[in-house]
């Protein structure tokens, strides 16, 4: 059965030389102990939706913000609700039996914890950055600082954000993309960002080439490939041809089982083309088939 997902000749080659392996790094000095030698930014992360109940971190850096009280409040109450560490996405761990019969705290102390009433002791030698809430309006994004939710905004919410302020093509699509992902794999969500990531970046290049009224023309695929390339550095293979058989799939079904994981990854990639592409992107639909 043709697959939805072939690729075109052109493209490939294109895709596979920036798939190419990199040369190895490697030390000519010797560095002190805590000798900071590398600092560098993420490029696109997420937190995994089962975590997601048990901690509440900044959507761009991942530090813990709010305070501690806040945290264990949080885990507290989704634990009560029966939500701790066990609800869908990837994770999959089988924490979900421990969550009963050790939690009879009194009324109202979950609350007073989230709400900041009560203080716990030597918890003020800890203090997190106070929450912010994500200024497209969406209320699942919170920020440490300004400068995180501006920069991820830049980088890859302004295009995944489900609040008012959402430049997706339809919140209503975005909103049956992520539901796909969370009901069957998160590793969609972090697919999202690096392709809305490399989407920005190419519109941002192309405003550029634009403002500097370039002499000579540059095709849009190569505006493409340049906009994708932070993404493309390190080695990767397909994700339904490396991902892990798990232990219920016999090993002699294996085909089976890649094709169906290659069949979720192209239902994900149709949901998410309703979402953020535009017809401008068209071309860059066969790059990502390597992300997804
Ligand atoms: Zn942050
Ligand atoms: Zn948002």
């Amino acid at each position: 059965m043709a697959s939805l997902c072939d690729m075109n000749d052109n493209t490939a080659a294109e895709v596979a030389s920036l798939l190419a392996p990199l040369p190895s790094v490697y030390a000519n000095s010797e560095f002190q102990e805590d000798e900071l030698i590398l600092k560098d930014e993420i490029l696109v992360g997420i937190q995994h939706s089962s975590n997601k109940v048990d901690c509440l971190v900044c959507s761009f850096c991942f530090r813990f913000i709010g305070s501690i009280e806040k945290q264990i409040g949080r885990k507290l109450y989704f634990k009560n609700m029966g939500l701790s560490g066990c609800c869908g996405g990837g994770g999959g761990d089988s924490s979900e039996s421990s969550s009963s019969n050790h939690n009879s705290l009194p009324q109202g102390v979950v609350s007073s914890l989230m709400n900041g009433e009560m203080a716990l002791p030597h918890t003020d030698k800890f203090p997190l950055p106070s929450p912010l809430s994500c200024p497209g309006g969406c209320q699942e994004a919170f920020y440490c600082s300004g400068s995180c939710a501006e920069a991820d905004w830049e980088s890859s919410h302004s295009l995944l954000c489900t609040g008012e302020r959402s430049e997706s093509i339809s919140r209503e699509a975005l909103g049956e993309f992520i539901k796909h992902s969370n009901e069957t794999n998160d590793i969609f969500l972090l697919a999202a960002k690096a392709i809305a990531f490399t989407i920005l970046r190419y519109r941002e290049l192309k405003a550029e080439h634009v403002n500097k009224q370039a002499k000579q023309s540059v095709s849009k695929q190569s505006l493409l490939l340049e906009a994708w390339k932070p993404v493309s550095v390190g080695y990767k293979r397909r994700w339904w041809d490396c991902i892990a058989l798990p232990d219920d799939v016999d090993p002699s079904d294996e085909g089976a089982f890649r094709t169906q994981i290659k069949d979720l990854a192209c239902t994900s990639l149709e949901l998410m083309k309703t979402a953020i592409f535009d017809k401008e992107c068209e071309a860059r639909i066969h790059l990502h088939q390597f992300d997804v």
